[in-house]
């Protein structure tokens, strides 16, 4: 028997497990070859092809060998402004190969990835799935010497973090960083106290409840949960599922890997609130691959909650509610935080987004109705049951109640979590993190907005500045702009390339946004890059293009003369330069892994 045989059997054979399939491959042979792809094919009934689409999306599966060690160092802004690039160098320089290759001997792989969820303790890395935090130089010398030795990546870790992170299951060096720890999520809870009010009562009474207390979802765009969990509860179908997003990819929000960390009961028991309301026996918890290093230890939790009697058959003494919860991970794809996106990502295909209508609550996982919420959303449900929908009325404003999450890094002496009520201004947050010299501040990650001083007055709520969680400080040193750039590119590499305004627009975009940085753009550029912010915004098909020009556009608004000391003056400012639309094509293409058009397509 093959390996890749004992790893399909080991899922069973289920298509819906693709991805773990995926994984499994690709910590054996260390890239998912042309060989494995044609057996999983034809094991799963799939055409090669598929499957090498499938390869190509994510992040974190090769179709070439990665390295007996492959290394993946975060690239987001953060990153760099905490030395990533003298880390980078030294990568380059111990491991005796380049980023973006593996070294000749096969032992070392050098790749770049997205932002892993560190942003508090930066420059970051993922090696074969342990996370490696606050990088220095010496410390990549150690940690290649210790690959060159031959010990696996979970010895090479340094000192461990706090909690959870020494946890047996876990032992990861990554810190918490709770700097502000708020009544609703890091509050005390009774365990199972929510889900055994919840089942003393009727779904529709818990929906009701859920609805009397405005929790509105956290991942950001704010829906109303409990009219979600209607919804849903109203829909016909064999089956209805809970998905729980724990894909949070928003460069700058790593608040849901502290509550997997440290609350990970409080999450499941809202979870099974929530399957109790809809009426679901089976929860999803999708979690971003930069995470798997916590799987064990939540695969642990779930168990310690079946001995309780919290899930499986008969949960929380409520005969019939028989309820339980499974983990599937991510590769590696910021898209994947779409709702739909995700729910493909778990079906274990490509994570491109559904047309919508029809929503998950109506045709979701597996084609049943199905909620997806956020972290930080279920474990507030939890606590709502338990204390009840005044007591969480009683925080916040009056549209935003409750208490949110806020992950704040940056130029500030205290990064980290803090939870806070809703409403507090972005002055406020600022003296508590210690950032009172801050320039800029982005509000939501990259698809947010950048916010200058004459911003700082304003509210962190839904009907101000929202958020999911992400909050990056610029202080005044920083060339805001170069921030800019590496947003852009940030998009440019995550879309996902189904459709042409956000493929083609963002590398539009980025190429735009450069010629002003060189300082080769005039007035027209700004008022370009204005009106093809627009299109890509409105044409788009999912929030990715949606979104992804408001760095740009949100800088042009709150800081237009960073840009206009960088125009060209004089006799030839308003000369209009020459523009590749070719070479813009191309390089979309290339970042979406999607054909090149031929020279000729350019013109036809
Ligand atoms: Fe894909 Fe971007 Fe279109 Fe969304 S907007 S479907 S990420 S190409």
């Amino acid at each position: 028997m093959t390996n890749i045989e004992t790893i399909i059997q080991r899922h069973a054979g289920d298509p819906t497990r693709l991805l773990d399939m995926l994984r499994d491959v690709q910590a054996a042979r260390g890239c998912v070859d042309r060989v494995s792809r044609a057996a999983l094919a034809k094991a799963l009934r799939m055409s090669e092809a598929d499957v090498e689409g499938i390869v190509s999306f994510y992040h974190f599966f090769s179709r070439t060998p990665a390295g007996r060690y492959a290394v993946y160092l975060n690239t987001n802004v953060i990153a760099w402004m905490n030395g990533r690039a003298a880390v980078a160098r030294a990568f380059e320089r111990e491991a005796g190969v380049r980023f973006g290759r593996t070294a000749p001997d096969g032992l070392i792989g050098l790749f770049q990835t997205s932002c892993i969820g560190m942003n508090d303790q930066e420059p970051s890395a993922v090696i074969n799935g342990v996370v490696f935090t606050r990088l220095t130089e010496a410390k990549v010398k150690d940690i290649v010497a210790g690959m060159r030795a031959g010990r696996p990546a979970a010895e090479l870790v340094g000192e461990l973090g706090d909690g959870a992170n020494q946890h047996a299951l876990v032992r990861a060096m990554v810190a918490n960083n709770i700097r502000a720890a708020g009544p609703v999520v890091f509050g005390p809870h009774e365990p199972g106290r929510g889900l055994r009010k919840a089942v003393g009562l009727t779904p529709e009474a818990v929906i009701a409840e859920v609805k009397a207390s405005n929790l509105l979802g956290r991942g950001g765009a704010g829906f109303p949960t409990g009219l979600k969990w209607d919804f849903c509860r109203r829909e016909k179908g064999d089956r209805h599922y809970v998905v729980c997003n724990a894909d949070e990819g928003e460069p700058g929000t790593f608040k849901d890997r502290v509550i997997l960390t440290e609350r990970p009961g409080l999450l499941f028991e809202g979870m099974a609130v929530a399957g109790y309301a809809v009426g679901a026996a089976e929860g999803i918890l999708y979690l971003r691959a930069e995470y798997a290093y916590l799987k064990p230890y939540l695969e642990s939790v779930l168990d310690g909650l079946r001995r309780e009697g919290l899930l499986g058959k008969g949960a929380a003494g409520k005969a019939g509610f028989d309820f339980d919860i499974v983990i599937k991970l991510g590769a590696g794809a910021y898209i994947c935080g779409e709702e739909s996106a995700l729910i493909e990502s778990a079906e274990g295909k490509r994570g491109e987004p559904r047309d919508r209508p029809p929503f998950p609550v109506q045709v979701g996982y597996l084609n049943e109705p199905t909620i997806v919420n956020n972290v930080e959303t279920l474990c507030c449900a939890a606590r709502i049951m338990a204390e009840g929908a005044a007591w969480f009325k009683s925080m916040g404003t009056a549209k935003s109640a409750g208490t949110k999450l806020l992950s704040v890094s940056g130029d500030c002496e205290r990064p980290g979590v803090y939870e806070v009520a809703f409403g507090l201004t972005v002055r406020q947050l600022l003296d508590m993190a210690g950032a009172p010299g801050a320039a800029a501040v982005q509000v939501g990650g990259p698809s947010g907005s950048c916010i200058g001083p004459d911003g700082f007055k304003r509210a962190i709520c839904f009907g101000d500045l929202p958020t999911g969680g992400s909050i990056m400080i610029f202080g005044p040193e920083r060339d805001l702009l170069e921030v800019v750039r590496g947003f852009m590119e940030f998009f440019v590499e995550e879309s996902c390339g189904w459709c042409v305004p956000c493929r083609a627009g963002n590398v539009l975009l980025l190429r735009k946004l450069e010629k002003v940085l060189d300082g080769k753009g005039n007035a027209r550029d700004l008022e370009e890059l204005v009106a093809w912010g627009a299109v890509v915004k409105t044409t788009s098909r999912c929030g990715l293009g949606q979104t992804s020009a408001n760095p740009i556009l949100t800088t042009l608004a709150n800081f237009r003369g960073l840009y206009e000391a960088r125009l060209r003056s004089g006799a030839d400012a308003d000369a209009v330069l020459d523009f590749d639309l070719a070479a813009a094509m191309e390089a979309s293409c290339r970042a979406a892994g999607r054909p090149i058009p031929s020279p000729e397509a350019h013109h036809g």
